[in-house]
């Protein structure tokens, strides 16, 4: 038997989402538990594939059933399409699995033409009938040629205002009978000048042009970015829904409304909404009249209100979640048209899981399912006052490249931004691009915001990790860096003049907006400890100094997976050892600058195992190639070659002997340590000293220090930085009389590594998967380069997301899951976890739950996200 492409709404339940689109499977499960929804048929998301899968036409098979179940229709409503007695009109809706609200069309209406129109004005003699007919007639040729022809909406509204004006009337309901004929003529008119050809008539060629419109929306560049940015696979393609029309515009016992059954912004127990009478479709949302709230709906329809209400909680209760509906009222009876689960915001997410758990709609792994681990985010950053923002318009809009709000005073440099804090200042850093030597001067300010880069630039990633707020990408700056000004929207702004910028948005406002903390109230507290009672993955943070560390633990954090300690080098009273240490010509130059280091970094490492109070820390040697490191300004070069008794010369031969012609796979991680064991060895001693110091001080912590040697790809090199880091080690235990223990393990982030994982599994206490360069060398393009093509990718349909932000699973995935096996095969001890960025993106928190990672570690703003995600993977196994 051939394929069923079509479904009955009476054919099809909820659970058949994947074939017939969120809407579509909603609207045959509404019309199974007996509410009045317009008897239609939905058109499967695989005549949506097969569409494109053949070129983009409907082929001659499908559009056979379709016109079969056209028929059904037909009959099951006593009309057709055409007919001048019974005329059948009907609605064309997209919709696809997951809900993309307002991304792809809809076109109401449809099977209206000029015999019919006469038809049905001649059948009814009320006038009010008549301006009804003609106001359908030009909402749908407006519609068909917007949607279908792509003719743009603005020429028909220019004709409705050029109208409007004419009859000296503000409203659209405002037009007579009379004036909504002629505006109709006009459209028609319009249509063929833009088309050069006339307004199709035949209901059946309507049809068909309007279901390949919708097909085609799939595909259009607004539903493409949406699809993105909410991991929704291209693959799956739109369903569309054919059904009759119910009319909300035909008279003042009419109207359309749109209602939740709980409020989306703050999750409260009543029902919320909005209602029109006499309009149609869009009208509600698109603002052309201010709709009432759903409570007046009450006065006005009191039948229609009180079927409502029932049809709600029966809704609520049904599919036990917040409903967000669609409905129309015609001639005082009420007609449901869409429901789904709600949007709604974080904060009302966590307030409606608790609230159904507690009322005993739901259980604990349900409300943990419930909650987009994604939406968390907002919850955590502090905000602007709501009430404010309204008030304020933005100045200018720019990538959101890190969440939450900044209100500060300009600086320039991060030196300044340094300096300013110190006195009490808050400050904005405003640059055309950050570096890493940045670092400490975005700490320091209260948000960054950048002329160039994009999501994945320096600034943008950095901020994430810290958790601090970035806009960047904002080339309408004009940017004057030396003389400390810029130009932004008509305005010259200097040093010290406030700026308020929001990372959630991407929006940015002139002088000073202020901002709320996050409140990280009960209701978290609740759904947090619920999803820790399911999840099996561990997570700890990637962090590298104590305040970092406190917040990731505030957030739920087990322990640190990665602490990165280039970080610690690159602060002001350390930064002129490592050059030394960089610049230096012999082995005992190097010891004495690293001498100068190791109290310093042994601090860094007691503090924060302080912060972390006996929790565990994976701590990095040094990894990123030297140059990053040794100064660009002429004044300390100076200073440099001063301190080491060099001539300025050189100074500079070393610098430019640095230089690498591939950074990403030059001088850099265990290569370092492989060259100069030195350095190893000096960090083995700071990591080992600050644990036994700690522990001595803290004897209930029994600290286990972890040692991780970056950039492997051969046994061998591990090999030899361990046996470095073992001598130093075991000889410092052994002098302070302690039998504490240590590991020493790994990163796999090359993928050499991953295919020899057995090999060097017999060498490491653990693995830490280093998805960041491992996807770096991998897909062979550096992160950093990435956003010059990934645009022409995406377009493009090569790749549907970033694979830095979304581990991917075809290909790096494979290699973690490979060398996960492999290595737990030779070393059945090893234990495993992923320290990339993408330990945070729930998506691939879901692949290390299936591998059978044993902890993810991420940024500690996302720190929840991953325990949610982590919880979620564990209930979706069963
Ligand atoms: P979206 O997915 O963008 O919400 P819909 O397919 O839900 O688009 O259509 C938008 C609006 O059109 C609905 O909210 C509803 O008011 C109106 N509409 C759709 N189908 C019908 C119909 N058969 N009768 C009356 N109004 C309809
Ligand atoms: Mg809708
Ligand atoms: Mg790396």
């Amino acid at each position: 038997m051939s394929k069923k492409y079509v479904y009955l709404f009476s054919e099809g339940n909820a659970t058949m989402r994947e074939l017939l689109g969120g809407k579509g499977a909603n609207l045959a499960e509404m019309t199974n538990i007996g509410l009045p929804v317009p008897q239609g048929f939905t058109i499967t998301t695989e005549a949506c594939t097969q569409y494109y899968e053949d070129g983009r036409k409907i082929n001659d098979e499908i559009m056979a059933e379709i016109m079969e179940y056209v028929a059904k229709m037909e009959e099951m409503n006593g009309k057709k399409f055409g007919d001048l007695k019974n005329p059948l009109l009907v609605s064309v809706r997209s919709g696809a699995r997951a809900s993309m609200p307002g991304m792809m069309d809809t076109i109401l209406n449809l099977g209206l033409n000029d015999d019919v129109v006469a038809a049905m004005i001649a059948g009814n003699p009320d006038p009010n009938f008549e301006r009804f007919v003609y106001d359908s007639y030009r909402r749908f040729i407006q519609m068909f040629s917007d949607v279908v022809m792509e003719v743009g909406k603005k020429y028909f509204e220019q004709l409705i205002d050029a109208m409007k004006e004419k009859r000296g009337v503000k409203l659209d309901i405002e037009l007579t009978a009379a004036d909504l004929k002629e505006l109709a003529e006009q459209f028609k008119a319009e249509y063929k000048q833009q088309i050069g050809e006339d307004f199709p008539s035949d209901p059946k060629t309507q049809l068909y042009e309007a279901i390949r419109a919708v097909f085609r929306s799939w595909d259009n560049p607004r539903a493409n970015v949406y699809r993105r940015d909410n991991d929704i696979p291209y693959s799956w393609g739109t369903a569309v829904n054919v059904m009759p029309m119910v009319f909300g515009n035909l008279n003042d016992n009419s109207g359309t409304g749109v209602a939740f059954t709980r409020d989306p912004a703050t999750g409260e127990k009543k029902l919320m909404g909005e209602f029109l009478t006499n309009a149609q479709g869009e009208d509600v949302v698109a603002g052309v009249r201010t709709p009432m709230p759903i409570s007046q709906m009450e006065e006005k329809f009191p039948q229609a209100y009180a079927d409502f209400v029932k049809v709600c909680d029966l809704l609520e209760d049904h599919y036990r979640d917040m409903q967000d509906m669609e409905f129309t009222v015609e001639n005082g009876k009420l007609y449901m048209l869409q429901c789904r689960s709600g949007k709604r915001t974080a904060q009302a997410a966590l307030k409606i899981a608790c609230d159904l758990v507690d009322e005993g709609m739901i259980d604990e792994k349900k409300a943990v399912s419930m909650i987009d681990p994604r939406n968390l985010d907002t919850l955590l950053h502090p905000q602007f006052d709501a009430a404010v923002l309204k008030k304020a318009p933005a100045i200018a809009k720019a990538l959101p490249a890190s969440p939450g709000a900044a209100c500060g005073k300009i600086v320039f440099s991060a030196e300044d931004a340094k300096e300013w804090k110190e006195r009490g200042e808050k400050v904005v850093l405003v640059r055309l691009e950050t570096s890493p030597e940045d670092i400490e001067g975005m700490k320091a300010s209260q948000g960054i915001l950048t002329v160039r880069g994009g999501m994945t630039s320096h600034a943008a990633v950095v901020a994430r990790g810290m958790g601090k707020c970035c806009v960047s990408g904002c080339g309408e700056i004009n940017m004057d860096e030396e003389n400390k000004k810029f130009e932004l929207a008509g305005k010259t702004y200097h040093e010290g003049d406030f700026i308020s910028i929001d990372g959630s948005t991407g929006n940015i406002y002139d002088g000073i907006i202020p901002t709320v903390d996050a409140t990280i109230g009960g209701e978290f507290g609740r759904v947090m400890a619920w999803a820790d009672k399911y999840r099996r993955l561990g997570v700890r943070t990637n962090a590298d100094n104590p305040h970092d560390t406190e917040q990731a633990v505030k957030f739920g954090a087990e322990g640190i997976g990665l602490c990165r300690t280039e970080h610690m080098f690159f602060e002001a009273d350390r930064i002129p050892a490592i050059r030394e240490m960089i610049c230096s010509d012999t082995v005992e130059q190097r010891e004495k600058a690293l001498a100068k280091l190791e109290p310093m970094q042994q601090g860094d490492f007691e503090a924060m195992y302080i912060a972390l109070e006996g929790r565990p820390m994976t701590v990095r040697f040094l990894d990123p190639p030297l140059h990053e490191f040794v100064p660009t300004e002429e004044a300390d070069i100076e200073q440099l070659a001063k301190d080491m008794g060099k001539s300025v010369q050189d100074i500079k031969n070393i610098i430019a002997s640095l230089h690498e012609f591939n950074p990403m796979m030059g001088h850099r991680g265990c290569r370092l340590a492989v060259t100069f064991p030195e350095i190893a060895a000096m960090q083995t001693r700071a990591v080992i000293k600050a644990a036994l110091n700690v522990n001595a001080a803290h004897p209930d912590w029994n600290i286990i220090p972890e040692i991780m040697i970056p950039l492997v790809g051969e046994v061998k090199e591990l090999k030899y930085v361990k046996d470095v880091v073992v001598e130093v080690a075991d000889k410092l235990i052994a002098e302070a009389g302690s039998s504490m223990k240590y590991k020493v393990g790994t990163m796999i982030e090359i993928p050499r590594a991953a295919l020899t994982a057995d090999e060097i599994a017999k060498e490491a206490d653990f693995f830490s998967f280093g998805t960041n360069d491992l996807t770096q060398m991998t897909f062979g393009f550096s992160r950093d380069d990435a956003g010059k093509f990934l645009g022409a990718y995406y377009d493009k349909k090569i790749y549907e997301s970033d694979p830095f932000a979304r581990l991917d699973q075809t290909g790096v995935g494979k290699l973690v899951s490979m060398a996960a096996k492999m290595g737990r095969e030779t070393n059945p001890h090893i234990h495993l976890g992923i320290c990339g960025e993408h330990g945070g993106d729930p998506t691939s928190v879901e692949f290390c739950h299936k591998v059978g990672l044993d902890y993810v570690s991420c940024s500690p703003f996302r720190v929840p996200i991953a325990r949610l995600a982590a919880a979620q993977a564990a209930i979706k196994e069963g």
